[in-house]
């Protein structure tokens, strides 16, 4: 029964997380009115709005011009929803559900966000920041996953400065930006949430998804080693695998 709630709250948030998807990046207020087709920009009436079950009732058209709705809101509200029912069956209802919950709606925002504009978005970076921090004063939360309050500080300055460094040596050498400082601020999340011991596998484990992402694409010649793609995807995946194996990471270093 949990999982089925769990399913449907997801989904919600889905659906919640693709208006923020569409309008953070153009600076429509969040807040603003109902949906609307983002073609014939009418209203989407509110059983039209049902997360994952209306788009497979319209058969993915809008209502009023048939124009095709992008399949992305539906692979969005799909994503939130399992990852709702996965973080319910590791930690069942407790402050780290809602911990993850939060995390993974923002990550799924930023991760759509930054693969199609190439920004990841203040307005939940700091947000999560803080989150981050301040979850690190409650002493019965999983110590195995989350760090101390100190560990936490350092954790955040340690993979912020990282990117900054790496930015700033790569201005210098080749004169131009590899990454952003909004990758920066997200490496700097992830080490407010998960302390400095993550900083870097975190790395390590996103730049070797970015690499094999973009090796065939290098052989058949199609980009450059220049051309820019946009890492926060990579770092939030990175950030996965981390989570996957911190067991593992956890015994080893003992
Ligand atoms: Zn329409």
């Amino acid at each position: 029964m949990s999982y089925i709630i769990a399913f449907i709250l997801g989904s919600i948030w889905g659906s919640f997380a693709n208006v923020c998807i569409y309008r953070l990046p153009i600076d429509e207020n969040i807040a603003k009115g109902r949906s609307y087709c983002t073609s014939c920009k009418k209203q989407i009436k509110w059983f039209d709005n049902i997360p994952l079950l209306s788009y497979l009732f319209l058969k993915g058209t809008c209502r009023f011009c048939t124009k095709k709705i992008n399949i992305q809101y539906f692979i969005v509200e799909l994503i939130s929803a399992l990852s709702f029912v996965i973080v319910v069956y590791l930690f069942g209802v407790s402050l780290t559900t809602l911990l993850f919950f939060i995390l993974s709606i923002c990550f799924i925002i930023i991760f759509f966000i930054d693969l199609k504009h190439f920004i990841i978005p203040n307005e939940l970076t700091y947000p999560l920041m803080l989150i981050g921090f301040l979850k690190s004063f409650d002493p019965n939360l999983n110590k195995l996953l989350f760090p101390n309050f100190f560990n936490s500080l350092i954790g955040g300055i340690f993979g912020y400065l990282i990117i900054w460094l790496i930015i700033f040596v790569y201005k210098k050498l080749r004169n131009r930006e590899g990454m952003g400082l909004g990758d920066a601020k997200l490496l700097a999340v992830i080490g407010f949430w998960f302390g400095w011991i993550s900083i870097p596998f975190v790395i390590f484990f996103s730049s070797t998804v970015a690499l094999i992402w973009v090796i065939p694409d290098l052989i058949k010649n199609k980009k450059e080693l220049t051309s820019q793609i946009p890492f926060g995807p990579f770092l939030i995946l990175g950030t996965l695998i981390y989570l996957l194996i911190i067991d593992y990471i956890k015994i080893y270093l003992g």
